[in-house]
């Protein structure tokens, strides 16, 4: 967008805003962001219950975008901060790039079988509003690649007992992201005075060191790869102690990329 057109734009910190609809069930958001662009977001609530959720709106064939563009229609007259409607942005959106997703959160317990093992969204989905999801896939990957690379055998029983301890490593800290990206997407659009007051006093009033804390209990679990030379921390959370693999020792970053090319160029 130009600038000229849209002061908030030129701002040095991008304000990001949650519009609640007081009497219905949905909520928009607008974020400014680098480059003259403007990122938004319809959230809209389905309150029939799970049987509901489950048959009539969980079709893969219903996200497509032809599926955003018509669901897009419901809300183009939605006035935003910024003096024109929602509409207006919709229509600056570069075709192709407007989708529309289903949203759910599971905390499955089930992770793994024989020879079969799940990471990511299929057993820990969390809705966006914590923005943990792809960050804790990518930690599932690294810690279940650590304990592949130690592996005794490839047998069903050393693989069932490596996938075991990737669950008990990763299960503790994805239960708690699915339960605080749940309260977090609670405090943000949940409707009605008490939801109102609880968002008040919570985001007004919440010390920092107290969201410090919560985040510091979801980031001390965030492992390196033990195969590879770990780089150093900076910051003050130090995570969790990890020990380099037995079967790679210890070399220099310039010769495990010698290595790397002799071997596989
Ligand atoms: C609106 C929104 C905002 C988000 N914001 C953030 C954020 O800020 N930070 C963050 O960390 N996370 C965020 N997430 C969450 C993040 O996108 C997911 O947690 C992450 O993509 C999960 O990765 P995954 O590999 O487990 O699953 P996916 O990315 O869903 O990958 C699964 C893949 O499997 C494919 N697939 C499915 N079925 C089959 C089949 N039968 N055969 C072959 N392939 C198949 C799918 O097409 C897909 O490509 C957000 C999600 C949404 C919806």
């Amino acid at each position: 967008m130009d600038p000229h057109e849209n002061s908030t734009l030129f701002d040095k910190f991008s304000e990001f805003q949650t519009i609640l609809s007081k009497d219905s069930t949905y909520s928009y958001w607008c974020m400014p962001l680098t480059g003259n662009k403007i990122s938004w977001m319809v959230v809209k609530y389905h309150a029939k219950g799970k049987k509901y959720a489950e048959e009539t709106i969980f079709k893969q064939s219903d996200w497509g975008e032809d599926a955003a563009e018509t669901m897009s229609y419901e809300y183009r007259e939605l006035k935003t901060t910024y003096g024109c409607e929602l509409g207006d942005l919709m229509d600056r959106t570069p075709k192709g790039s407007m989708v529309k997703v289903m949203l759910e959160e599971k905390f499955y317990k089930t992770w793994y079988s024989g020879r079969i093992c799940l990471m990511g969204d299929s057993c820990h989905k969390v809705v966006p509003f914590g923005g943990q999801g792809a960050n804790q896939a990518i930690l599932d990957a690294i810690s279940i690649a650590n304990l592949l690379v130690e592996l005794e055998s490839n047998t069903v029983p050393d693989i069932e007992r490596a996938f075991e301890t990737y669950y008990k490593q990763r299960a503790p800290v994805c239960r708690s992201v699915v339960q605080m990206s749940s309260r977090v997407g609670n405090l943000i659009n949940r409707k009605g005075w008490l939801n109102d007051l609880v968002r008040k006093a919570a985001l007004r009033h919440t010390p920092r060191w107290l969201s410090q804390l919560a985040n510091d209990k979801m980031s001390y679990d965030r492992p390196q790869a033990e195969f590879l030379p770990f780089v150093s921390v900076k910051g003050a959370l130090q995570p969790r102690p990890q020990k380099r693999s037995k079967y790679v020792p210890f070399q220099s970053k310039e010769k495990m990329q010698e290595k790397f090319l002799d071997n596989y160029l």
